[in-house]
């Protein structure tokens, strides 16, 4: 039997079990930097197949498996395993048990699909040649990210990875499909805080105040300027004011405004011209008003940059796998992941697994309280993660 006839098989063999440990992890979620069960849930699994286990970064782990001639390629594998603060809504089985804790980005499904990649890859490790490293990661829905504590403890090394490859279930696409793109997937996230300070006084005598209401309003108008006139049309970005908090009454201009935001970024050299011009829009225009302004940006997740050769070599594969008309080139999405952090340490492969059922009425959107998947898209999602693991190579 070919590898890849056996990897196809076993996926369809271990297909119910790893739907059962979806939804034991579905049932029993836990929130980013808390998630012990789900790491000692790991751990027991990979023990069960015989794996070694190294615990890294606070509530995650690391597992290798060696094929033929261990030394001559290593590939990551990478799935992330929180939950988020959602109650959910959907009235299934296997529900959270846990009110305000739920599996809605659906890191329930990449722990279980790796757990099954494992089961395959050992299974199969005299029909492959490397060693597959397995990075299972806690905290990815929450800054500063679970994959900077993986890198700081040493994830990617020793073996170091040619390349890291994970996949993301995607509601919008048809179970059954997968998709790739080359260059910029996901966006950057940073979180914007400003504080407008000034004298408050009497509103019916604003020229013995600064107002800063107004000065905020200004800068609120003026922010956007920044995105319609500063940046390239050609590259997405978005700059949202999301808070304005000032004032509680009719007759009093405040002493104090805050405003709150997120500016997201397709590419890094943008990023850092925003990062820029945003300081400097805040603190000169409050200055010609007035007021005193304190800016603090908060910098999140940076883009997510798929290799262009390793993601060109893995779709490849993939559609060997699967068939051309599976596969599909996947869009940009202005939300981040933090799985740009491994992939500016080495090249990185960021791909999509096709969930959604309209038949079945599988469709809500990730981060939403009756987000679920078609279970269906495991057996192909713990097939392709194995027929990656055995096969990738940086260059092919
Ligand atoms: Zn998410
Ligand atoms: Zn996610």
């Amino acid at each position: 039997m070919t590898l890849k006839e056996n990897i196809a098989r076993l996926a369809n063999a271990y297909k119910e079990e790893i739907t059962g440990i979806r939804r034991h992890l579905h049932a029993f979620p836990e929130l980013s930097y808390q998630e012990y069960e789900t790491c000692a849930f790991v751990e027991q699994e990979l023990k069960k197949m015989g794996l070694p286990v190294e615990k890294m970064g606070g509530t995650g782990l690391v597992s290798l498996i060696e094929g033929n001639d261990p030394g001559s390629r290593v590939i990551a594998l990478r799935a992330d395993m929180d939950a988020l603060p959602i109650t959910e809504e959907n009235d299934v089985s296997y529900k959270s048990t846990r009110p305000g804790v739920m599996h809605a980005c659906g890191h329930d499904a990449h722990t279980a699909v790796l757990l099954g990649a494992a089961k395959i890859l050992q299974q199969t490790k005299d029909q492959w040649s490397g060693t597959v490293k397995l990075v299972f990661q806690p905290g990815e829905e929450r800054n500063p990210g679970g994959a900077t504590y993986m890198i700081r403890d040493g994830a990617l090394k020793n073996p170091v990875p040619e390349g890291i490859v994970a996949l993301h279930v995607h509601p919008s696409l048809e179970v059954g499909k997968l998709s790739f793109r080359k260059g910029t997937v996901m966006a950057s996230a940073d979180e914007l805080y400003i504080t407008l300070k000034g004298k408050g006084g009497h509103a019916a005598a604003p020229q013995l105040t600064t107002d800063i209401i107004l000065v905020a309003s200004h800068l609120v108008v003026s922010l956007q300027q920044i995105i319609s006139r500063n940046n390239n049309p050609l590259n997405p970005s978005v700059l949202s004011i999301t808070s304005f908090q000032g004032g509680h009454t009719t007759n009093v201009i405040p002493s104090e405004v805050k405003l709150m935001g997120t500016l997201r970024c397709l590419n890094e050299e943008w990023r850092a011209k925003a990062h820029d011009l945003i300081t400097r829009h805040v603190t000169h225009i409050a200055e010609a008003m007035g007021a005193i302004a304190e800016i603090h940006i908060d910098r999140g997740y940076p883009t997510v940059l798929n290799h262009p050769g390793l993601t060109g070599n893995a779709w490849q594969l993939a559609e060997d796998f699967l068939g051309t008309e599976n596969v599909e080139e996947t869009e940009m999405r202005m939300g981040a992941e933090d799985f740009g952090y491994y992939a500016q340490e080495i090249p990185g492969c960021f791909y999509r697994l096709g969930v959604m059922n309209k038949a079945l009425g599988i469709t809500s959107g990730v981060h939403t309280p009756t987000f679920n998947i078609d279970e269906n898209g495991l057996e192909l999602g713990m097939a392709t993660m194995a027929w990656l693991g055995a096969n990738l190579k940086l260059n092919q």
